[in-house]
Formats: structure tokens, sequence, C-alpha cells
């Protein structure tokens, strides 16, 4: 608290009575404390509203400074937040994707000049999204990053409520699977001769194993990158393990194995990673020579996840039952295996009606319209 008085000079016909009278033009003066330090200075002003206007200013700046001080800064709560998650063991690509988000956040603070975490309101919150490039699946997955970090501050009582839970989610469209046609398939396939022309026969070798083992096994392009030799025993190639324990395998055709084996490996260990590089370099660099001969395969819409899928369809199509295809496919849930291939499952559906409706129309009793069993004709939709 601050207080003014008058100091009156030695010449002030009021100086007797004291520094509370104020009518009088004598210098003002300044008493009290700011920030707990102790002061009494002239204010070198004789207008008492000045004087007073001053003070208040002062004081108002000084809450502001102390209100500060106990706030939380954007850059001390990620930082809180991001060793919390590792203690919490997130896996790395998990924490590369946060790391991500931080470093977009901080840029965004810096051009907007935020600096407390409590400035990170729903206004700023939609500006900061507004300018992510990501397509909408991304972008969902970020929104949902940046909620999880605002609830951590959240529970930590450094807001007050969680504003990101306010920002709409993004409209995520259905992601058509798209598996490869049979005859891409094969233009994929011829395409690694041209491809091993400019590239060496072995690195050909190498990326006709990959392929084959995306298409044949299933698995995702980060997990085939990370694929042990020692996963693959007598055409098995080991999945991975459910819940309850029990081990999934793969079958794989025979040249896929012979293309497995005769492709150079990149290291003792790996098939296709030398064990060295973190996964995601290595996944980056078989992307990109996946690109490579889908371009010369002119499939220019060919993505390594196309694969997985022309795996899982193939099997609807062939009969096998969803819930199999989703043990495969390593689904957590079958529901999520519904949702990606409804389309395959339906198309399998319209081939059953296909193969009844062919198999009836060659039946002697459906082509005699049932007769030869007279007396049940007529009674038929009549239940008495
Ligand atoms: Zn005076």
């Amino acid at each position: 608290m601050l207080t003014i008085y008058r100091r009156h000079r030695k010449s002030c016909k009021q100086r007797a009575k004291g520094r509370k009278y104020r009518h009088c033009q004598c210098p003002i003066w300044v008493d009290g404390a700011l920030s707990g330090k102790e002061m009494r200075e002239s204010l070198k002003l004789r207008d008492w509203q000045r004087a007073q206007d001053l003070i208040r200013q002062w004081e108002a700046e000084d809450r502001r400074i102390i209100q500060q001080e106990k706030e939380v800064t954007i850059k001390d709560a990620h930082g809180k937040f991001m060793a919390d998650a590792q203690a919490r063991k997130l896996n790395e690509a998990t924490l590369y994707k946060y790391r991500l988000l931080f470093r977009q956040l901080d840029d965004f603070a810096e051009t907007q000049k935020l600096q407390f975490l409590k400035q990170l309101d729903l206004d700023m919150l939609a500006i900061f999204r507004a300018a992510w490039k990501d397509g909408p699946r991304s972008s969902l997955k970020k929104l949902e990053r940046l909620r999880a970090f605002l609830r951590f501050t959240e529970r930590r009582k450094w807001i007050d409520h969680n504003p990101a839970i306010e920002l709409k989610t993004p409209k995520v469209p259905n992601k058509p699977t798209m598996p490869f046609t049979r005859e891409e398939m094969i233009r994929i396939l011829t395409a690694l001769e041209p491809y091993g022309k400019s590239a060496g026969i072995r690195n050909a070798q190498r990326l006709r194993a990959f392929v084959l083992l995306l298409r044949y096994s299933g698995l995702r392009i980060g997990d085939a990158v990370q694929l042990d030799v020692d996963l693959v025993a007598d055409n098995k190639l080991l999945l991975h393990t459910e819940k309850t324990g029990v081990a999934v395998y793969c079958v794989l055709p025979d040249m896929v194995v012979k293309a497995l084996d005769a492709a150079p490996h990149s290291s003792a260990r790996y098939f296709f990673w030398t064990g060295k590089s973190t996964v995601r370099s290595a996944k980056g660099k078989w992307q990109r020579r996946l690109q490579r001969l889908f371009g010369l395969a002119k499939v220019p819409t060919g993505h390594a996840h196309r694969f997985r899928d022309t795996f899982a369809v193939e099997l609807l199509l062939a009969g096998v039952p969803l819930d199999r295809v989703s043990v495969l496919l390593g689904h957590s849930s079958i529901r999520i295996t519904e949702r990606h291939y409804a389309p395959w499952t339906r198309s399998r559906q319209e081939q059953i009606e296909a193969d009844l409706k062919a198999a009836w129309s060659n039946d002697p009793v459906v082509l005699t319209d049932g007769k030869g069993t007279p007396e049940l004709q007529g009674k038929t939709g009549r239940i008495n």
C-alpha cells in the first residue's frame, strides 16, 4: 500500500497542520511499500489528482507482476509434461509427436507474444489450430494431443479449465481402403526390372522381398522394417502376441520366404533395417523406394498401406471370416476391421448372393416350381 502526502516547505503557512493537510502547493511525496520494498520519495508532482493516479498505476503494475510470478509459462508447462510423459514410458513415436506439437506451439507463442499458459484461451487456440497444414486425420490426432497437454495442466491447477475441449474436432472423412487390383500388383512387381537397372539388382531384390512381405503378411510398413530375421521360421511369420498370450502367425507363400532369403539383409538381425538408424528414418527410406517403384509401375496412388489393405481384402473376398482377418491384422477390436473393410465384406455378401442365385437357377426342384410335392403346394405362407 502506498500513501501520498504533502511534505510542507518551511515557508508553507499550513506546515503546522502536518502531512495530512493537502490543500497547499507543497511537493507530494509517497510513502509505503511496493513489491515488499519500503519507499519514501518525492513524486515530483504538486497536483494531488495526478499523484494519486500515478500511485494507483504503480500498484496495479505491482499486482500484475506478483500475479505473473505465480503464473506458469507455456514452456515450463510443456517441459513438465514431457518429463512426465517420459516417466510414463510413452513410446518414442508418441514422444516425437508431442515434441513436434510443442515446437509449433512455441513458434506460435513467439509470434503472438504469449508467455503464459493462461493466455492460451479458446480464441488463441483457434488461431493456432487454423494455421495447421495437416490433413483432417493428423489434425484430429494433433488436437487430441493438445487436449491431453492442457488436461495435464488443468489437473495441476495451472489453468482453470481446458479451453481445447471447446475446439471443434475436424471432420474426418472415412479414408477409403484401396487395395491394389491384381493387375496393379503385377505392374508393381514387373516394375522391379527397370528399378533394378537404375538402382542395382541387389536393391531390386531387396525391394521385391519388401513388397512381397507387405502384400502377404499385411504388416504395417514400420513393423516390416523392424522385422527380426528370427521371427520367420518354416514359412511362418510371428505377427504378434495377443493379450491372452497366444501367438499369431501368418503363413507366408513359399515364394515370399524365398524372396526374403535371397535378398541381401540389412543387418544380421533385421531383413530391412540396419538397427542403427531410427525406425522413422529407415521407414522413410523404404517409403521413398516404394514411391519410385510405384512411379515406374504407373500406380501414382500407390502407398505402402495399400499392400495391407490388399492382404485384408483378398482374404475377405476369399471367404475368410472378418474376425480372423481382424486377428491377422492385429486390430484390438473387430469393430476397427469392420469399419475399414465394410465395403469388402459387402462385396463378399454380394458374391455369396450371386453364388446362391446361380446355384438355385440350376436346381431342378426350383426349376419345376417345387412340383413333386403337390400336397405342400398352396400351403406355403398359410399357418393354422
Ligand atoms: Zn504545504
